[in-house]
């Protein structure tokens, strides 16, 4: 069923906070100083340190730890979304945070070496290739870069300006154009993810910029047919008087049409000047807006708000069937411990508690 609880009926979004572990230079380089945020897991709060004697206290649906497995993050953040998709409903998962600070390591890693670090992409895969029916059901797989609002198709980069077509009486959107690869098993899917990385790293060498300045976006349709069900049904009393069903007329299959969208989000740091870091300011400004547009559209949703402004970026366009109504939408924002980076810490949970 659609309405299992309150997140579903209101398409709220559930926001979960995961910080990762310091990594060598903040070890060496900040030995003298404390984390910039406290985190207390069980009451799902996090501290963060305005400065020597203050704390502001934050409340999340979920607050990982450095230590937390990736099984545990795909099972609080991701899986209640894929089930769902499983069930026939739209669902998005999306990470935001500073780059840096473990979106691709929480969404994307394969685990190839290790099948505990594997992510939430190769985690949902897996989940929702152990659905299906091979026979009947299938799943294909889209991986595109939004990059200066401009969608690339990271499967075929020559597909450089893939339009976003949403049709008017289902509210469906599609990318029409952009490469459908059918997934077949857990290896499939790990070289499509593979072909997907090398070929974003060779066009954004060629752009001259970073992968941390667009956003991945994989997209999975899950097609489902339902067990046949009788188009009409004779009801026969047995010799007992027991009352029997009995099937008759043609079997009707039941299609079910899902999608769950999973969001690397381009990083959400604050990029002041032009060329600061090797940014240009154009990418920033387009950073910044689609950002802008999604953090508006996740607030609607908080707030139940009958309008969801979707049409204000590409993101939010793509995202447009995904969230809200009956779709089911996680965000996982990811920090790290380091006090220099406090300001851009402090605005990622911001966006997250905005999103609450
Ligand atoms: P982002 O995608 O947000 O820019 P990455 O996922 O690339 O950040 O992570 C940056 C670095 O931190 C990588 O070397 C990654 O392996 C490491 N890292 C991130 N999160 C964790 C974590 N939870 N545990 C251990 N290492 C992590
Ligand atoms: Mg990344």
């Amino acid at each position: 069923g659609s309405q299992k609880n309150d997140s579903h009926i209101s398409g709220r979004v559930r926001v979960a906070v995961r910080i990762r572990p310091r990594n060598a230079e903040e070890l060496i380089v900040d030995a003298d100083f404390g984390d910039c945020v406290e985190l207390q897991p069980e009451l799902k709060r996090l501290r963060l340190r305005k400065n020597n004697w203050d704390c502001e206290t934050y409340q999340f649906d979920e607050v990982f730890a450095e230590t937390a497995s990736q099984k545990r993050v795909y099972e609080v953040v991701a899986k209640p979304v894929v089930e769902s998709v499983l069930e026939g409903y739209n669902g998005t998962v999306m990470a935001y945070g500073q780059t840096g600070t473990g979106k691709t390591f929480t969404l994307g890693r394969l685990g190839e070496e290790d099948s505990a670090d594997r992510g939430i992409m190769v985690r949902a895969m897996e989940d929702i290739l152990s659905d299906i029916s091979p026979e009947n059901d299938s799943v294909t797989v889209s991986y595109l870069q939004l990059y200066m609002e401009t969608v690339q198709d990271l499967l075929a980069p020559e597909r450089d300006n893939i339009p976003i077509v949403e049709d008017p009486k289902t509210g469906d959107v599609t990318l029409p154009g952009a490469t459908l690869v059918p997934i077949i098993d857990h290896r499939s899917f790990v070289r499509l993810l593979q072909v997907g990385e090398a070929n974003r790293f060779a066009a954004n060498t060629k752009l001259n910029t970073e992968s941390s300045r667009s956003h991945a976006i994989l997209l999975v349709n899950v097609r489902k047919v339902g067990r046949a069900k009788p188009d009409r049904e004779v009801v026969v009393l047995s010799e007992n008087g027991n009352c029997v069903q009995v099937a008759k007329g043609n079997r009707v299959p039941t299609i079910r049409k899902s999608k769950l969208v999973i969001v690397d989000l381009a990083g959400s740091e604050r990029v002041y000047k032009s060329g600061s870091e090797g940014h240009t300011l154009e990418e920033a400004k387009s950073i910044n807006l689609s950002l802008t547009a999604l953090g508006k559209c996740i607030n609607a949703l908080a707030e139940n708000s009958p309008h969801v402004p979707t049409r204000d970026s590409k993101l939010t366009r793509i995202l447009r069937d995904s969230f809200g109504g009956t779709a089911r939408t996680s965000l996982i924002i990811t920090i790290g411990p380091s006090p220099q980076h406090r300001g851009e810490t402090a605005s990622t949970i911001m966006f997250g508690q905005r999103a609450m």
